[in-house]
């Protein structure tokens, strides 16, 4: 059966439908699939993307994108410890005083308690155990990292405080 104007439009539209070329091959009966596929050539339809085997879409060169946070988050140094250090209250003696830059001697502790610009400064004057400290205050001035850090200046203002007393 040959190509008749008829049956070629009719195979146009089908093409251009989507139809496979074994389905207008049926549609148009007398015909292979084969040979639907070889007017469609000579038709110069060929182009269509067909069901059974889809156009190549462009190939994407772009990555994926990538929703959310694009690298592993870095973990903040949260890991370093919090130094809680004790409340410890100055000591008292009898006379409710505490110790002072003046009444401090070697076997008192002499970690500064409080805001040396306040007049509640104070030395802690518990019994001095390791060097200069009680027990309770040489842990701490043994902490890591932060804590000893931000314990750096005070035997500056210590000393300072001392050369202010013996003024
Ligand atoms: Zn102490």
């Amino acid at each position: 059966m040959g190509w008749s104007e008829e049956r070629v439009a009719l195979l146009r539209k089908l093409w251009t439908e989507g139809l496979s070329a074994s389905q207008i091959a049926k549609q148009l009966g007398g015909v292979t699939r084969n040979a639907v596929i070889g007017k469609v050539h000579r038709l110069g339809l060929a182009g269509r993307a067909t069901p059974s085997r889809p156009a190549k879409r462009p190939v994407r060169t772009a990555r994926p994108r990538i929703v959310g946070p694009t690298a592993p988050r870095m973990r903040l140094p949260s890991s370093v410890p919090h130094v809680i250090i004790p409340d410890l209250e100055p000591v008292r003696f009898a006379d409710g005083k505490t110790a002072t830059v003046l009444t401090l001697n070697e076997s008192m502790c002499k970690y500064p308690i409080g805001d040396p610009a306040d007049t509640a400064f104070a030395f802690c004057g518990r019994a001095s155990s390791c060097g200069p400290y009680c027990q309770d205050h040489a842990r701490l001035s043994y902490q890591p990292s932060q804590a000893k850090k931000r314990r750096v200046s005070e035997p500056d203002e210590l000393r300072r405080m001392v050369r202010l007393a013996a003024m």
